[in-house]
């Protein structure tokens, strides 16, 4: 099997006006199919439970997505049983051919995109741009495992022994719990899944109870790729409950997380639990929240640095685990950043996702809840510059925000808010500003801005951030390009889309033949 080389998809212009045509079509061919009831899927079969939950629009927030019954302790033992049969078949399936079915629900999606837009801009609020790019890096990551499988599965290099004849084979590892958050609702969920299931492993997956659409739409289309049954399950319900059983279960092999550090260091030791009748210890990896940080040198060009520092707060409400909610900006240039930063945070208008406003909702009442908390703290901790109250609409809409002269230990420098708020602190020099930037509990992605080379060799050295770029924004990871994951509490440092990350799914076995004759 031969496929071209990986190259990202490319994103939708739309600033044509077809696009934006096409974009409102599948908005309005999908709110036709809003309101309806699915059931769990295991084995290929539907199951329904007692209870039902809601998944609704954060922009109108009475309105339901759609609704899903409710997994239970007893669903989750028979999805995991049924995976866990199915792993002996799937895991002596071609890797070529897994790859196939990887690569067709890539096209799959490719040909949806617009509707699984739509989908995403109705169920987590984003806007078209945000919901079409987390559709692109979905295909982009089913794409680049595909293509990776494919190397993993090729002849292996180790040093020849004289006298024998060795091999070195990746095999997959079992039944993989797979849990996604809701922020990249698409994205993250299926670079999971696709990436456990093309290895070989068979999966269960609990979508986020706030995106569980977004599961829907990529479980059709596996089946419709020719995913053979029970080698995806699709398994709704509460973290607690659900994900707590599937976590604890003696059959499962691996859970890939991704969400916030509590939940993280929770499924760690959960999973670090050896459960009666289990023999293994089961892999966990586990990637988690973010402080992110932009450092403004001196020497730097203040107007770039603002653009940059703006669209990696703001960006989806800057409910990314990659979002700068700390700007740490030098003294010498500190009111002029400021003042610079207030303008242009105040150019951006908040409003429903539907109509494509620059800003939309936040996720969630919850989400709200926590975000407006922080706010309140923050305007405790420093000075508000901007924003720092909610919108009169009917959904969770709280304008961006801007506090400045914030305390590098302040708790809205140190904790991760996941909202579009963002912290200014002043920093003396450029050392201080290393300093200031290293000083979470976090390693995830960050940013400096400066013309001088020589800073930016020492932050290269110095800083400890798993995704660290210079004059340029902090967030728009590109499979391939920038592979993604985190330092410290952030995570295992998965570097999702990277070379390393089908490793996570697989175990190398060593086969040595002595050749007949031969000493
Ligand atoms: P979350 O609250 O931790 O939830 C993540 C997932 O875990 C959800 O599916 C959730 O299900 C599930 N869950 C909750 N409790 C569980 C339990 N006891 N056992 C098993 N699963 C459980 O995070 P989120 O709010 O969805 O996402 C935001 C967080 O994700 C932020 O902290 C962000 O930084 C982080 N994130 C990190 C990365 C990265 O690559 N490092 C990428 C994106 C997001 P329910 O929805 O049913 O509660
Ligand atoms: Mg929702």
């Amino acid at each position: 099997m031969k496929l071209k080389s990986f190259k990202n998809e490319p994103l939708t212009d739309f600033t044509k006006h077809s696009n934006l045509k096409k974009q409102k079509d599948a908005l309005k061919k999908v709110r036709k199919q809003l309101g309806k009831t699915y059931e769990l899927m295991i084995g290929g079969k539907k199951y329904r439970t007692e209870n039902i939950f809601n998944s609704y629009n954060p922009s109108n927030k009475t309105e339901i997505v759609s609704s899903f019954y409710k997994g239970n302790a007893e669903l989750v033992n028979l999805a995991v049983e049924t995976a866990f049969k199915k792993f002996d078949e799937w895991k002596n399936v071609p890797a070529e051919e897994r790859v196939k079915i990887i690569i067709k629900a890539a096209k799959l999606t490719r040909e949806r995109k617009f509707e699984i837009n739509a989908w995403m801009i109705l169920e987590a609020g984003k806007n078209y741009v945000e919901a079409d790019a987390d559709t692109a890096e979905a295909i982009d990551f089913m794409e680049f495992y595909g293509r990776e499988m494919l190397r993993y599965s090729g002849k292996q290099p180790i040093t020849p022994v004289p006298g024998e004849k060795n091999e070195l084979s990746y095999i997959p590892l079992g039944v993989g719990v797979v849990v996604p958050p809701w922020n990249f609702p698409f994205a993250i969920l299926v670079g999971m899944s696709s990436a456990a299931i093309v290895s070989g492993n068979t999966v269960v997956l609990k979508p986020s109870s706030d995106t569980p659409m977004m599961g829907k739409v990529f479980y059709d289309i596996m089946k419709d790729a020719g995913l053979p049954d029970g080698v995806l399950n699709f398994l709704p319900g509460s973290g607690g409950e659900v994900g707590d059983n599937l976590v604890g279960h003696p059959k499962v092999r691996f859970i890939s997380f991704t969400g916030s550090m509590e939940v993280g260091i929770h499924i760690n030791e959960l999973a670090a639990k050896v459960q009666p009748g289990q023999i293994w210890l089961k892999r966990v990896v586990a990637e988690m929240g973010g402080k992110d940080s932009i450092v403004v040198d001196s020497e730097t060009n203040v107007d770039e640095a603002v653009q940059g520092v703006v669209a990696s707060a703001f960006g989806y409400q800057g409910q990314k685990c990659s979002a700068c909610s700390r700007a740490i900006v030098d003294k010498s240039i500190y009111n002029e950043f400021v003042s610079k930063l207030k303008a242009e945070v105040e150019k951006i208008q908040v409003g429903p996702a539907e109509e494509n406003y620059r800003m939309g909702p936040v996720v969630s009442a919850n989400a709200e809840r926590g975000i407006v908390e922080y706010i309140n703290i923050g305007k405790g901790e420093g000075r508000l510059i901007t924003g720092g109250d909610k919108l009169p609409l009917d959904g969770y809409y709280l304008r961006p925000t801007v506090i400045a002269d914030i305390d590098p230990m302040a708790k809205i420098s140190q904790e991760e808010i996941f909202g579009p708020v963002l912290a200014v602190i002043k920093s003396s020099n450029f050392d201080e500003s290393i300093k200031i930037a290293n000083n979470t509990r976090y390693g995830l992605t960050g940013a400096v801005y400066t013309n001088n080379r020589k800073k930016l060799e020492k932050a290269k050295k110095e800083l400890f951030i798993g995704n660290l770029y210079f004059n340029r924004k902090c967030t728009g990871a590109l499979v391939g390009g920038h592979p993604f994951g985190g330092f410290n509490m952030s995570g295992t440092d998965s570097k999702a889309g990277g070379r390393d990350y089908l490793l996570l799914f697989l175990q190398a076995k060593l086969m040595s033949e002595k050749i007949k004759g031969k000493k």
